[in-house]
Parts: C-alpha cells; sequence; structure tokens
C-alpha cells in the first residue's frame, strides 16, 4: 500500500480539472433537445410520444407552418424518443450541450422559433416565471 501512495505522488492525475478543464462529449451523447422549425409540419407526434411531457407546440399559423416549440428540459428524461418519432427529422439532441445547471428552474423552458413569434407567444401567454408569480399571488 505504501508503495501505492508513494508511485501516486509521481502520476499523473486521471480525473479532469472540472470545471477549468472540459472534455468533449461524444456525437452519439444524449445532450439538450434542439428543434428545427424549417421541416415542422406540426404533427405533434413528438409531443404524443414524449412520456416526460417535456415539450409543448404552439401554433401560431397552421397552414403557414408557423409554431414555437417550448422544451421544458427538467422534465426531459433525454430518452430521446421525440427524436426517433419525428419522421421530418426536426429535432436532435445536441452532444454539446451538457451542462444545464441553473439556480432556477425556469431556466430549464426553452421557446425555440423565429424571434417575431417567440416574443408574440410570450406577450400572449407571459414567461414561465412570469407565470408562476402571478399563480403564486392568486393564491
Ligand atoms: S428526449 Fe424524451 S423526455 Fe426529452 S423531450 Fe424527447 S421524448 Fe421527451
Ligand atoms: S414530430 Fe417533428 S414534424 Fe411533428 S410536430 Fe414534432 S418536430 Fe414537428
Amino acid at each position: 500500500m505504501l508503495v501505492d501512495i508513494w508511485s501516486s505522488f509521481f502520476k499523473k492525475p486521471v480525473t479532469q480539472r472540472y470545471p477549468f478543464e472540459r472534455l468533449e462529449a461524444p456525437e452519439q451523447f444524449r445532450g439538450r433537445l434542439v428543434w428545427d422549425p424549417s421541416k415542422c409540419n406540426g404533427c405533434c407526434l413528438c409531443i404524443k410520444d414524449c412520456p416526460a411531457n417535456a415539450l409543448e407546440l404552439i401554433t401560431i399559423d397552421k397552414k403557414a407552418k408557423q409554431f414555437v416549440m417550448r422544451y421544458h428540459a427538467d422534465r426531459c428524461t433525454y430518452c430521446s424518443q421525440c427524436v426517433q418519432s419525428c419522421r421530418s427529422e426536426c429535432l436532435r439532441m445536441a452532444h454539446d450541450q451538457w451542462e444545464p445547471a441553473s439556480l432556477s428552474r425556469h431556466d430549464f423552458v426553452v421557446d425555440y422559433g423565429n424571434e417575431a413569434d417567440i416574443a408574440h407567444i410570450l406577450e400572449k401567454y407571459g414567461t414561465p416565471s412570469a407565470r408562476a408569480t402571478a399563480a403564486k399571488t392568486s393564491e
């Protein structure tokens, strides 16, 4: 045992000095879900198949294929079922987005879509934190 202790003084640690050093996650790593609106047809298969109720598709204009995808990363189990279910290949799990830590749960709600559509949705329904505050004050 003493030999092991002594020799360890001269060995480089195998652990990473996170957060000062970051390793790249492998390509197949399931990080945060990312949505590409350009091919989305609003079929909602991803929402129906999500076992964690982590997705919402907010329709602005179905004919014009204008949607906002609201992703609740705090509910997501990173199972990738939605990616498998989407026949239009709109969804992927970003292998380089794997540090979702935050002090507030509201930071885990992500709205995807074009800026004007997101602004319209936020104006209509409010931000998740504003809704939570409103719910608390009405109790
Ligand atoms: S990865 Fe799984 S839990 Fe997360 S949004 Fe997709 S289906 Fe839902
Ligand atoms: S399954 Fe794909 S095409 Fe259908 S609503 Fe979800 S992201 Fe859009």
